[in-house]
């Protein structure tokens, strides 16, 4: 606290002068020596130092006797007292002259320091205290006032965005702006769509407001404070009645606004008898809760219009026969629709939280949820319920931030109508197959029987292809049916590179018709597979000529197969004619062909279903990659033989 102005009284001039120049001014005090008591007395009254420090015994007058002297003149300068020895006597004195400190020499000069700043401390402090109190006082007042007004202020925020009942929200909205403004009465009026007028949503501090009031938007002040979006302050003006039906005297009001639509009025009155007026910054409160007001409406209406949406919502997912099960990222149960309640015997909503393997004992559930499952955003598989007798088919997808949602729908009936369909299928072409034989037959006699000119023979050549591919398309029926129904079960472990060079070679004269490059790479040493030669070649045998036959002249397909984590992954690549991304999910059904295929190349649409079955009956997947005139890629993996399985 350096610079304030120190008088030392001491008459051992070594000490004066090195207390006064050495430490003293050393630590940033304006300092006035005195050689005695008198000349202290002078410089005091003449200079008022704020500190005086003087020794005790000093001829003439000493330090105590100074002080006196001083106290009698009405000056009471704090005083530290340099004393050569304490008495009981002298301490008693200086404690009824208010001397603050006193030190007994000899002392550290850090001690003096340090005695000089506390007494100029404690100084300060009690002259500021005794000059300022009642200032503070008002200001202090002032500044609680302010406080209560922010705490209301706060406590309105919190409810406009923790409450939702509107009433209540506005209903205290409207007790803030009386009490905040103090005025004597508080209005919210809000504006009627349908009629366009000002209705009286919530008011407080009168009963002369009639409570059914409505004011017309086009004739009013409130209307005019709507139609302007500008707040609209009276003051003290003569009486009023200016269509707000009672009189006035003070009138602030100000918009609610929500998206730029004014929305209603906040208004505050005073009555022509009141003895108060409106302060300078009632207009800032009321703008402030005529937002916190327009907020709690917004929010409100928000409110309602999320709670008809999850309301319908909610019944859709009620009243839905699809099962509906949602987890968590750790998979526990989140929502389960009743269908799902009913099918897998799960009672919710005590299950919610638990994790699903615990509530649902289904093993497809669990691996339809599984962690390790193929990754991908959407998973489908078949549940089979009651051994069998209901089949659901799910389909799973990965909710960012949610979880994961399965959708299961019943396809029992769907399953059996397929599985008559297959039958009727394989009874019908079974019994096509003897007369084609037949016809077969007997267009080999009309060959044999005589020369046949020209235009016979073009005939007998067209009945022959054509019959041929009735053959064909009933002997891919008839496969396609044995697969699905699940026949040939037999596995054994089956080394695949043999079969690939098998079907490669029986296709080469094919595709060097065409002038293709068929190149096949396959390592050695792979694990087998656990499967059916005979419908492996089949597999392997569709895709390659299903290669060559979309593929022009001089192209080029490779197989390729290698191991990977467990599984085979065999690929048919070929840079044919590719196929268009609207097609891709379908090619695998029955009978699907692409446009392209069906103009330009023969076929019947079934050799994919069968690969696909195939594939399927080994416990493998199937997918094709593909760009339209660069070529198609089909993905098929196999898992791995193992001597367990
Ligand atoms: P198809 O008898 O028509 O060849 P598939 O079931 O084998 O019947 O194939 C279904 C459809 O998939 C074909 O009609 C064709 O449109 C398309 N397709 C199959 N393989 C290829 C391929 N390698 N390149 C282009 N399109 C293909």
């Amino acid at each position: 606290m350096a610079g304030e102005r120190l008088l030392l009284v001491e008459d051992a001039s070594e000490l004066r002068h090195f207390l006064a120049e050495t430490v003293l001014a050393g630590a940033g005090y304006d300092v006035l020596a005195a050689a005695d008591g008198a000349e202290g007395l002078t410089l005091a009254r003449d200079l008022l130092p704020d500190l005086i420090i003087a020794d005790h015994q000093m001829p003439g007058l000493s330090g105590l006797d100074m002080l006196d002297a001083l106290h009698k003149e009405g000056m009471t300068p704090p005083f530290i007292l340099i004393t050569a020895e304490g008495s009981e006597q002298l301490a008693v004195r200086a404690l009824r002259l208010g001397v603050s400190d006193y030190l007994i020499k000899p002392f550290d000069p850090d001690d003096l320091l340090q005695a000089i700043e506390r007494v100029l401390t404690e100084h300060w402090t009690r002259k500021i205290t005794e000059q300022v109190p009642i200032q503070l006082y008002e200001a202090n007042l002032q500044l609680e006032g302010r406080l209560h007004e922010l705490d209301t202020l706060v406590e309105i925020g919190k409810r406009v965005t923790g409450q939702l009942d509107l009433q209540q929200v506005l209903t205290r909205v409207v007790e803030a702006a009386v009490t905040l403004t103090h005025a004597e009465e508080g209005t919210l009026l809000l504006v009627d769509h349908p009629t366009g007028e000002l209705y009286l949503y919530a008011s407080t501090g009168t009963d002369r407001i009639d409570q059914t009031l409505r004011l017309p938007v086009s004739d009013s002040l409130a209307g005019q404070v709507i139609q302007t979006q500008r707040p609209l302050v009276i003051m003290g003006e003569d009486l009023r009645k200016i269509k707000t039906h009672y009189f006035f005297r003070d009138l602030v009001y100000v918009p609610l606004v929500v998206k730029n639509e004014a929305i209603g009025v906040l208004g505050a009155t005073n009555r022509e008898s009141s003895t108060t007026t409106f302060e300078p910054h009632t207009l800032q409160f009321l703008s402030l809760l005529a937002d916190f007001a327009a907020i709690a409406i917004e929010n409100a209406r928000l409110y309602a219009a999320s709670e008809k949406e999850r309301e319908t919502l909610n019944t859709v997912l009620r009243d839905t026969e699809d099962a509906i099960i949602v987890t968590d990222q750790h998979n526990r149960i989140l929502f389960c629709n009743p269908a799902a309640c009913r099918a897998f015997d799960v009672n919710y909503p005590q299950s919610r939280g638990r994790p699903l393997a615990k509530v649902i004992n289904h093993q497809e559930v669990t691996e339809l949820f599984s962690k390790e499952a193929p990754s991908g955003r959407s998973r489908r598989r078949e549940i089979e319920l009651a051994e069998g007798a209901r089949i659901l088919n799910a389909q799973l997808s990965i909710v960012k931030g949610v979880g994961r949602v399965a959708v299961m729908q019943d396809i029992t009936h769907l399953k059996e109508l397929d599985r008559i369909k297959s039958d009727f299928v394989t009874t019908v072409s079974h019994d096509l197959r003897s007369p084609l034989t037949a016809i077969l037959g007997y267009i080999e006699l009309i060959r044999r029987s005589g020369p046949l000119n020209e235009v016979q023979q073009q005939f007998v050549a067209r009945i022959t292809s054509s019959v041929k591919s009735i053959a064909g398309l009933v002997e891919e029926l008839l496969e396609l049916g044995k697969i699905e129904a699940g026949f040939d079960q037999e596995r054994e472990p089956t080394l695949l590179q043999p079969v690939i060079r098998q079907v490669v070679d029986s296709l080469r004269q094919l595709s060097e018709a065409k002038q293709q490059k068929l190149e096949v790479r396959l390592p050695e040493n792979l694990p087998m597979v656990s499967g059916n030669p005979l419908r492996l070649r089949q597999l392997l045998n569709n895709l390659v000529e299903n290669a060559i036959k979309y593929t022009p002249e001089k192209g080029q397909i490779r197989v390729l197969l290698h191991a990977d984590n467990g599984f085979l992954v065999l690929r048919v690549t070929d840079n044919g004619i590719g196929i268009p991304p609207q097609d891709q999910p379908f090619i695998f059904d029955k009978f699907y062909r692409t446009n392209e295929a069906i103009d330009r190349f023969p076929g019947t649409g079934l050799g994919l279903s069968i690969v696909k079955g195939i594939v399927e009956a080994h416990n493998g997947r199937i997918w094709v990659e593909s760009q339209v005139g660069s070529g198609s890629t089909f993905t098929v993996m196999l898992p791995s033989y193992s001597p367990d399985d």
